[in-house]
């Protein structure tokens, strides 16, 4: 497989969606799938009967990722389209650099290893790879590093470069613009409270409202190609939750014997051949997942409550607000990535007697700073709160029973 990555090359990834099968038909290839999106798209191609390959492309139009399945003709093809459809063609670096470039880290950063300064007792084994030591100081300015020993991607307080405490690169990161303000945010809280059960607006306006604060959060941003088939009864709805799938069990029978007491006679057949009612489905999609980069609860949005608005992507750069620091790696994020777009595409089925699909994430999840604001409010006598997302305005969580405390950290 051969991967490569552009950057702010302003590419119009529209135009390159279109692009790539007018130019890999020019070296006799045709598109067999095309499974199209925003941030990512893939092609499944074939060249006579035998040949295959598949072209991956992921990003945003100043940070651009393709893979290539299939030979290296392929990848020079796919990197011409690139430069039909993009704003700076020059800033493109080919993709037989760049695996120059990382062979030469790679070997770079071999021989830094077996040298060690005084090797106590030699391993006879030639050992996986050691743990790399933490990092102690920014990889971009050199200032001092302080973290927390759980963190693994730490924001530089002078320069605000994403250094991986490994020492090795950082994976492709951005940030979310502030675009609800705080005064914007209590009043999305205030009407989200009001929603709730047993809740009146004028109790929601009496409530206490208390502290309200800015954190930026990071999220993955992890898109899951998912392929397979499934045999079950699709939902109505999409449902998360057991009740809920029992319930339109019932109301799918329920109306089926009403079909059937309608059409006279056959109607408890009809019933049953409706609520019975299996589908195969043969599954070739890619989800995207965000998963929050923190461990503890606090940071965590209510189920299927979250969607990063990947539209409002812009480059990452310090500002004054806190922004926390990455506890969970990318290769953990994907793991739960997996399980999440598996329960994502079950949740569409009230009942399924074969599921047969298997989950891979993409290897370049893209770290998202999220800015939330994190309300807090009393109502009879409890403390609560609300998260809602400073980008975009939706609620992420709606009671929480506690607030994330202000970290010790510089700035
Ligand atoms: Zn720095």
């Amino acid at each position: 497989m051969i991967s490569a990555r552009y950057r702010e090359i302003g590419a119009r990834m529209e135009n390159l969606q279109k692009a790539i099968p007018e130019h890999i038909q020019q070296i006799g290839w045709s598109v067999k799938k095309l499974i199209p999106g925003q941030n990512s798209f893939m092609f499944e191609l074939k060249k006579g009967f035998f040949e295959k390959a598949v072209i991956k492309v992921r990003g945003t139009p100043q940070d651009v990722y393709v893979e290539v399945d299939g030979q290296q003709g392929l990848m020079d093809i796919v990197e011409q389209a690139l430069a039909n459809s993009c704003d700076n063609p020059a800033a493109i670096v080919g993709w037989k650099m760049q695996a120059e470039q990382r062979a030469m880290e790679l070997a770079k950063a071999s021989a830094a290893i077996t040298q060690p300064p005084s090797a106590p007792a030699p391993t006879p084994t030639p050992a996986p790879k050691p743990p790399a030591p933490k990092l102690e100081a920014c990889m971009h300015c050199t200032a001092p590093l302080t973290y927390d020993p759980e963190e693994v991607l730490v924001i530089c307080n002078y320069c605000g470069y994403v250094n991986n405490t490994t020492g090795e690169q950082p994976p492709r990161y951005s940030m979310l613009p502030v675009v609800v303000d705080g005064s914007k945010a209590m009043e999305l809280a205030k009407d989200h409270v009001a929603k709730g059960i047993l809740v009146t607006r004028g109790m929601a306006e009496r409530a206490e409202w208390g502290s309200i604060v800015l954190r930026y959060v990071p999220n993955w941003a992890v898109t899951v190609q998912l392929k397979g088939d499934v045999e079950g009864k699709r939902a109505l709805i999409k449902t998360k939750d057991a009740k809920g799938q029992v319930a339109q069990e019932v109301a799918i029978q329920a109306l089926g014997g009403a079909l059937g007491s309608i059409f006279g006679g056959a109607g408890k057949g009809a019933g049953k051949a409706l609520g019975d009612r299996t589908e195969r489905m043969s599954i070739s999609e890619t989800i995207d997942v965000s998963i929050v980069a923190r461990k503890s609860a606090e940071f965590q949005p209510d189920a299927g409550a979250y969607k990063i608005p990947l539209d409002k992507k812009e480059p990452f750069r310090k500002t004054g607000e806190e922004t926390l620091n990455v506890e969970i790696s990318d290769q953990a994020a994907a793991e739960r990535a997996k399980s999440l777009a598996l329960q994502e595409l079950r949740s569409r089925y009230t009942f399924v007697s074969r599921f047969n699909v298997g989950a891979y994430p993409f290897d370049d999840s893209e770290l998202i700073y999220s800015p939330w604001w994190f309300i807090e409010y009393r109502m009879g006598g409890k403390s609560f709160s609300v998260i809602i997302d400073a980008c975009n305005g939706s609620v992420i969580a709606g009671q929480r029973p506690w607030l994330p405390k202000e970290t010790t950290k510089g700035r």
